[in-house]
């Protein structure tokens, strides 16, 4: 199906333009250290009001976007994401599913995520989300030492996380992502080799490996001062990386974007859709949507969201048309996190660019650095650029480009 913005661009188109559909839950049990996630900490009566805004929302469909006509436009992913979504009662995840496939053409095939924090889950809510249709977890574990943890703000120890990886195996998940932080405070080479150690021994389909950042204001680089912890440098963090990238590798997982790994077949087909020029739609407090050249975030703040919602208005805080010029920066930037990169022939042809006509000699300079990789079909960072990605994907923004 076709649905139109303004008549120039479809705004939905079938295939690779499927929508994610990404659900935010803010509540968190304690604020972490270094978190600068929208999120708060839980309330049971705001949950439950939460719970109906955010499915009332989602009856509306892309009412933000476009008026609803014609058919239910088609999805094949869910994503809950926090926050922690798994405080959220199997019940609740259920009316909001529920709500989704009612709203949504929602492929039977979808891949439907639910964040998880390893303290949360026990067997009774692993198969309540299983029997409420989530096929796939993320699991915030971070690191697999107590010590690490707990400088983090963390509340969970590594053996929760363990527990929990293997509840989630006994409740029959056989798509499960791990989180790992490296560059944590305190943290040395050893210490990260054991816990990329124990999540190879686990052995999730995913995993996904962040640069922990330290924002000058937050309460942990308050505590790494106080407590005179020591911080990794920017070279340490950057071995670290290419060090558990290639240990990753050597156990099975493939890199397939900047900071995920995956077992072949198993990259997130939801998170995809952010590097591929695809189309997603995000329901709940600070959510952000793209579809086609429309773009829209719902206001930040809790009781904001609840009060528009169940006033019955629209939680839109700011809407916008995305300039051809933007979109293909924004193919470009996204695309180069992808280890495979942008097709040339792909730019081309969406958006009637020469990548290499138009950038040919700052490509030029990267390539000689060893940051940046061509040939004739594809453009990509190298291993060493993943590291300087910020850097070299500016370079596309700030050169500028009209696009019509
Ligand atoms: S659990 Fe996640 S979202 Fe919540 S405060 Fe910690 S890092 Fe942030």
């Amino acid at each position: 199906m076709a649905r139109r913005t303004g008549g120039e661009r479809p705004l939905i188109t079938g295939g690779p333009s499927r929508l994610g559909l990404y659900l935010h839950v803010p509540f968190c049990v304690a604020l972490c250290r270094y978190c600068t996630f929208t999120r708060c900490v839980t309330d049971p009566g705001l949950e439950r009001r939460y719970v109906s805004a955010l499915a009332r929302e989602i009856r509306a469909g892309l009412a933000p976007a476009a008026p609803v006509t014609g058919p239910p436009p088609a999805a094949d992913t869910i994503y809950f994401g926090g926050g922690t979504p798994s405080l959220f009662d199997p019940s609740d995840i259920a009316e909001l599913i529920r709500a989704c496939r009612e709203t949504f053409d929602v492929d039977a095939g979808a891949e439907v995520t639910l964040e998880a924090n390893p303290e949360t889950l026990t067997a009774d809510r692993l198969a309540g989300y299983r029997a409420a249709g989530v096929n796939r977890l993320s699991l915030g574990v971070q690191s697999l030492i107590d010590a690490e943890l707990s400088r983090l703000g963390r509340i969970h120890d590594q053996a929760c996380a363990r527990q929990a990886f293997d509840a989630a195996r006994r409740a029959g998940f056989d798509n499960i992502s791990l989180d790992l932080m490296l560059g944590l405070p305190g943290q040395s080479a050893a210490d990260l080799r054991v816990s990329v150690g124990a999540l190879a021994d686990l052995g999730p389909e995913h995993a996904s490996v962040y640069i922990l950042e330290i924002y000058p204001q937050s309460p942990l680089a308050a505590e790494i001062a106080r407590q005179h912890w020591t911080r990794v440098s920017d070279d340490e963090a950057a071995d670290m990386y290419l060090e558990t990238m290639a240990s990753l590798e050597a156990a099975g997982y493939e890199q397939y974007e900047i900071s995920n790994l995956a077992r072949p077949g198993r990259c997130s087909r939801h998170n995809l859709k952010y590097w591929t020029d695809g189309a997603w739609a995000g329901f709940g407090c600070g959510a952000h949507s793209t579809v086609g050249d429309e773009r829209w975030n719902n206001v930040l703040s809790v009781p904001e969201y609840l009060a528009r919602v169940e006033e019955g208005g629209s939680p839109v805080a700011e809407r916008r048309r995305r300039t051809g010029t933007e979109r293909v920066e924004e193919a470009m930037f996204m695309g180069l996190r992808l280890a495979r990169g942008v097709s040339l022939a792909r730019i081309r042809a969406d958006y009637g660019l020469d990548v290499v006509a138009r950038w040919g000699s700052r490509l030029a300079v990267f390539e000689e650095a060893g940051l940046l990789e061509r040939d004739e079909h594809r453009l990509r960072l190298t291993r060493r650029g993943m590291l300087l990605a910020n850097d070299v994907m500016s370079a596309f923004i700030e050169a500028g480009s009209t696009v019509k």
